[in-house]
Parts: structure tokens; C-alpha cells; sequence
């Protein structure tokens, strides 16, 4: 009888547990909401008046300038381009915590896709005076996927490869096998091997000194494994300290309905960590 009494209590305290965790996870939820609600807001709110500092700088630089002016003026437009993007990153991490984010599967023509996305890339890595090399593979093919969210994982790592990298290459490489495979190659700083889980983690950064240190918010990563994991996809790293990083992509999706695939592949590289 003791032990069954014993037993008894142990099952009452356990269901209490229980319910305890229930109450504290259903809070936690509606605090996670409320700050989604907070950020995805107070971004918004910021991005309205900076389109306006933007676009006023835009006429006055359309505008007859001395060399002096121009200098101060592309200077206000890279500060606020950056504050621009610091503020995209912080409304669609809130949108994605809060599960307003959906993915939009459309057929994409690769090689367009390709055409279109590439001078945007070059000019980002020409900017910084480094050399920009495209590589692209069997991408003769129309696919299902979502055209945007693709775009927008190849502009966060190619823009980290910029702004992590102070002289040599940036390396895009892309190719088609059942998946859209993408690399993004720089001959930066490099990640510490210790420090590759801790980057894709929200706000996650790696301290350095001078003119290494970040200039974002360390969500740029976040962002890339979250729309990833929507879409089924999977990223890898590989990377030297003080030689480079190379940040590879698959995101699984099919040909279009009646698409033939043609064209060879690259081969699969093992020394890449999986995240
Ligand atoms: P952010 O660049 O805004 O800090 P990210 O989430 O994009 O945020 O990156 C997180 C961190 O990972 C960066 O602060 C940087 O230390 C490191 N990192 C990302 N990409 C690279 C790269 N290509 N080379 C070196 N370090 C990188």
C-alpha cells in the first residue's frame, strides 16, 4: 500500500509538472508573439521615413553637384542602404518568428534568374574593389521555387562575403541536380571552426577587432538557415581563418512539369561541415 501510495503521489506531482510546463510554454509563445509583433512594427515604422531619405538623396545626386558634394552625399546614401538592410533583417526575422512568412513556389527560369540577380552581386563585390567570378552549370532548365526567397539567400551570403573579405575574390557558383545548388566562395577573414554553429544563431557574432568588426545585426545568417528549413534545404561551411569561407546551398525543388534535365555536375565536396 505504501508503495502504491508512493507511486500515486509520483503521478499526481508528475501531471502537476506537466501542467505547469503547458501554462509556461503557451506564456512563452505569447511573449514571443508580442515581441514578433514589437519588432516586425517598430521596423516597419523605421523603413517608411528612411525610403524618404533615400529617395531624396537619390534626386539630389541626379542633381548638378561639386566633387565635394558627391562625396557627402554617396556617403549618406551607403549609411542609409545599410541601415536599410539592418532594418529588412530585423522585420523579416520578426516575421519569420512569428510564422507570417510564406514561401511562393512559382516556375523560375534558372539561367534568367541567373541574368537578372548577377549585376546586382557584381556590383555589391566591385564596390568594394574585390573581383566577382559566376560560375553556373546546367541551369538551362525551368524549376519550381521560390524565385525571391532564393534571391534573398544569395544576397545575404554574397553580401557577407563582401563584408568580410578586405581584398581578392568572391565566387558565385550555381549549378541545377534536383536541387539548386549554390556556393558563395570568399577569400576573407574566415570563421574560427568553433564559432560555425554560433553564426547561424539569432544576433550571433564573432568579436574581432578593427575594421573586421560587423556592421549588422547578426541576423543575416539567421534568416538563411530559417527560409533554408522552410523550403527543405541545407547549408554547409567550410573555412580557413585568414584564407576564406565558402558557404554552400541546396534547396531541393523540381523541373517544372515537362522540363528534361541536361548538362553535367560538379562533384560533391566532403569537407564541408553540415550545419
Ligand atoms: P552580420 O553579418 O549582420 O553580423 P550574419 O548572421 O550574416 O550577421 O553573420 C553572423 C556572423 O558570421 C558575422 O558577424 C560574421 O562574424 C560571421 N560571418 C558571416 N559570413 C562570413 C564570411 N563570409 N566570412 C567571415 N565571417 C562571416
Amino acid at each position: 500500500n505504501e508503495i502504491k501510495r508512493l507511486l500515486e503521489d509520483a503521478l499526481d506531482e508528475s501531471s502537476r509538472a506537466g501542467e505547469v510546463a503547458l501554462q509556461a510554454r503557451t506564456e512563452a509563445e505569447k511573449a514571443n508573439e508580442a515581441k514578433s509583433v514589437f519588432l516586425a512594427s517598430i521596423s516597419h515604422e523605421l523603413r517608411t521615413p528612411l525610403n524618404g531619405i533615400i529617395g531624396m538623396s537619390q534626386l539630389i545626386e541626379a542633381t548638378e553637384l561639386t566633387q565635394e558634394q558627391r562625396g557627402l552625399i554617396e556617403m549618406l546614401r551607403l549609411s542609409a542602404d545599410n541601415l536599410m538592410r539592418v532594418l529588412t533583417d530585423l522585420l523579416d526575422y520578426s516575421r519569420i518568428g512569428s510564422g507570417k512568412f510564406r514561401i511562393e513556389i512559382s516556375p523560375v527560369n534558372l539561367d534568367e534568374f541567373i541574368s537578372n540577380i548577377a549585376p546586382v552581386m557584381e556590383m555589391m563585390v566591385k564596390e568594394k574593389n574585390l573581383a566577382f567570378e559566376l560560375k553556373y552549370i546546367n541551369t538551362n532548365s525551368v524549376v519550381m521555387t521560390d524565385r525571391d526567397r532564393v534571391g534573398q539567400i544569395i544576397f545575404n551570403l554574397v553580401n557577407n562575403a563582401v563584408k568580410y573579405t578586405t581584398d581578392g575574390t568572391i565566387t558565385l557558383e550555381i549549378y541545377y541536380d534536383k536541387g539548386i545548388n549554390i556556393t558563395v566562395s570568399d577569400t576573407g577573414i574566415g570563421i574560427p571552426p568553433d564559432k560555425i554553429k554560433e553564426i547561424f544563431t539569432p544576433f550571433g557574432q564573432i568579436k574581432r577587432e578593427g575594421n573586421a568588426k560587423n556592421s549588422g545585426l547578426g541576423l543575416g545568417l539567421t534568416i538563411v538557415r530559417n527560409l533554408l528549413k522552410m523550403m527543405d534545404g541545407t547549408i554547409d561551411v567550410r573555412s580557413v581563418p585568414s584564407q576564406g569561407s565558402s558557404f554552400m546551398v541546396n534547396i531541393p525543388c523540381p523541373l517544372q512539369a515537362g522540363e528534361v534535365l541536361t548538362g553535367g555536375i560538379f562533384e560533391d565536396d566532403e569537407k564541408f561541415e553540415h550545419i
